[in-house]
């Protein structure tokens, strides 16, 4: 199958960037060590680099802006606006418009830039090397962006701030230790580790969340998309491994919800709340997350009890596992609104401490009666055979 859009022309600036840069890394960096070698210097500003361009894209471009998942101040907005211009994956605005486009269109061929139906090598990047339909300078998605004077000051300044952040900057840094310390034998050698060296992996490494995090990985949360949860993705992609969830629950700060996941921007979004730089952290409530991972595995479970003991769906014992399976959802959304509704009740100073106390019952009995739904359809499609699922 052709999946090109015929009449889409060559991007030559997408093109050339993309390939010259991993040639010139792949000569420049070896060439550089052997001839002059790296100081310690050169190597901590390639560390620094790495992670202020790749958080500069996910907890700015990404989480702040394309999905307004927390406030962050304006010093903040100024440091990842800054550092995702040097990332050089287009403007604020620009990459906005195209990732709200692929939430809203996931796997759309036509309406989504970077539809993994498209194939590993389109959604990683070969949808920038052409000026493809789905990826168009349609900016109708971002008007609440255009009203940001900073989005819009790195939009006009974007082409300047690229040169500045990736040459200059690490030209001067290289500069200024070989004077003040007097170490190193050149003064590029920031340029080819923190600039050209960064340049590329970070390219890749934000590249991957749109390729392979749409292609490896579990399902927990939904199967409605190719979005994957992937841990091991997550090393490479500050955080931005957990994409199942992450389409999941697109508004979430987070990417890996339990503490040990590796989501460093997360844990970069919570450090700056703690010291005010970031507020209004958005979270999606855990019963709502624990109602997904219910939903999904006991879907799954369903898809493999029907193969296994190949069942038809007109079968009167799929009629049998449906409405166990619509019980379990009532009595789970039963118990999720009430919670809601308990949470309210409790800040309402003119409830009496027994009224309180007798809500609260009410919810345990709830939660009772959820998980002895759970258990039940977990009785059924864990029925050995189609007599014991009659037995039920
Ligand atoms: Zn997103
Ligand atoms: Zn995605």
């Amino acid at each position: 199958m052709n999946l090109d859009i015929p009449d889409a022309k060559q991007d030559w600036l997408n093109t050339s960037v993309l390939f010259s840069t991993p040639l010139l890394a792949v000569i420049f960096v070896p060439y550089y060590w052997i001839n002059f070698g790296f100081t310690s210097f050169d190597w901590i500003c390639f560390f620094v680099f790495m992670y202020t361009t790749g958080t500069g894209i996910t907890a700015g471009y990404h989480r702040l802006w394309s999905h307004k998942a927390y406030n962050a101040s304006t010093p903040v907005k100024l440091w990842l606006a800054y550092w995702g211009a040097c990332a050089t994956q287009n403007s604020i605005l620009k990459w906005s418009a195209d990732h709200r486009r692929h939430h809203k269109n996931v796997d759309d061929n036509e309406k989504d830039p970077y539809s993994a139906k498209r194939g590993f090598w389109y959604s990683h990047m070969g949808w920038v090397l052409k000026h493809y339909q789905g990826s168009t300078a349609d900016l109708s998605n971002v008007n609440d962006l255009k009203k940001d004077p900073i989005v819009n000051f790195q939009a006009k300044f974007y082409v300047p701030l690229v040169i500045f952040s990736n040459i200059v900057v690490p030209i001067f840094l290289g500069w200024a230790y070989k004077s003040y310390t007097g170490h190193g034998n050149s003064i590029y050698g920031v340029l080819v580790l923190a600039g050209l060296l960064r340049f590329v992996l970070n390219h890749h490494f934000t590249f991957l969340i749109n390729s392979a995090c749409h292609f490896f990985g579990s399902q927990p949360y939904a199967s409605k998309d190719t979005s994957r949860d992937n841990w091991f993705l997550a090393l490479f992609t500050y955080g931005e491994g957990y994409h199942n969830f992450h389409h999941t629950f697109q508004a979430d700060y987070r990417n890996g919800i339990k503490w040990y996941h590796f989501d460093p921007t997360k844990w970069t979004i919570k450090l700056w709340s703690w010291f005010g730089l970031a507020s209004n952290l958005k979270m999606i409530p855990e019963k709502q997350i624990m109602k997904a991972v219910t939903l999904q595995s006991m879907t799954k479970k369903k898809e493999k009890l029907y193969q296994r003991l190949n069942l038809a769906d007109e079968n009167t014992l799929c009629q049998k596992v449906e409405n166990c399976f619509n019980e379990l959802t009532h009595s789970m959304n039963e118990w999720i609104e009430e919670s809601h509704k308990y949470f309210r009740f409790c800040k309402d100073d003119s409830k009496s401490h027994e009224e309180k106390q007798s809500y609260a019952e009410k919810l345990e009995d709830l939660k009772k009666a959820f998980e002895a739904k759970k258990a039940q359809l977990l009785e059924v499609l864990n029925a050995p055979s189609i007599n014991a699922l009659e037995a039920v």
